[in-house]
């Protein structure tokens, strides 16, 4: 798919590439799944997907304070990456959670896939936004911003407004379908094998 392709195989050059791209596990994210990593009771144990266009990206499992995530390898295989919780000191006594990285070992919220390897924003050479985007970022962009648009006119993101027409709601609908399809394309580079199954 020309511009699409690109995961694992990527070069280590090139323009700084925009977070939102790649797949990435966050605490944020874990939290609303796990409730919070302080209270996870330590035999306790949660394991869970992270998709992208459809596409599963990411496996985690948590057991007690020890979480392992499953992503996109060399050479196109899924590997598990261990990866350590630290905490800080956040007033009233509370602790402040973090993920450490694993590349450099520094305290982050979120961790994302690239070249192969899970770590920090900084490690993978990446921004919250990029001047220079990429012809594949643009796209990627673009598409969202279009299903944003799409979805605003429809009630719930996909159901049919009382006063619009038969015709119009079909055409939007074929739209959202085929922007699902681009964006499924998208991710398909960062894809779990779906003959692969974590140890865990
Ligand atoms: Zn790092």
């Amino acid at each position: 798919m020309g511009t699409w392709t690109s995961g694992n195989t990527e070069q280590r050059c090139g323009a700084r590439r925009c977070v939102d791209e790649f797949p990435h596990i966050t605490l944020p994210a874990l939290r609303l799944i796990v409730g919070s990593i302080e209270h996870f009771p330590l035999d306790g144990h949660q394991a869970g997907v992270v998709k992208m266009g459809g596409v599963p990206v990411m496996l985690w499992s948590l057991t007690g304070r020890c979480l392992k995530v499953a992503h996109n390898g060399p050479e196109g295989k899924a590997i598990e990456t261990p990866v350590h919780f630290d905490w800080t000191e956040a007033g009233f006594g509370g602790r402040r959670w973090w993920m450490r990285c694993p590349t450099s070992g520094e305290n982050r919220t979120a961790l994302y896939g690239r070249w192969g390897r899970l770590a920090c924003r900084e490690c993978q050479e990446l921004t919250y936004r990029s001047t220079r985007q990429t012809t594949r970022q643009r796209n990627l962009e673009q598409v969202r911003n279009r299903q944003e648009r799409v979805r605003c006119r429809l009630i719930d993101g996909w159901d049919k407004p009382p006063r619009m027409r038969w015709t119009t709601y079909r055409r939007l609908i074929e739209e959202l379908c085929a922007l699902d399809e681009a964006e499924h394309k998208a991710m398909r580079a960062y894809a779990i094998p779906s003959d692969w199954s974590p140890p865990w």
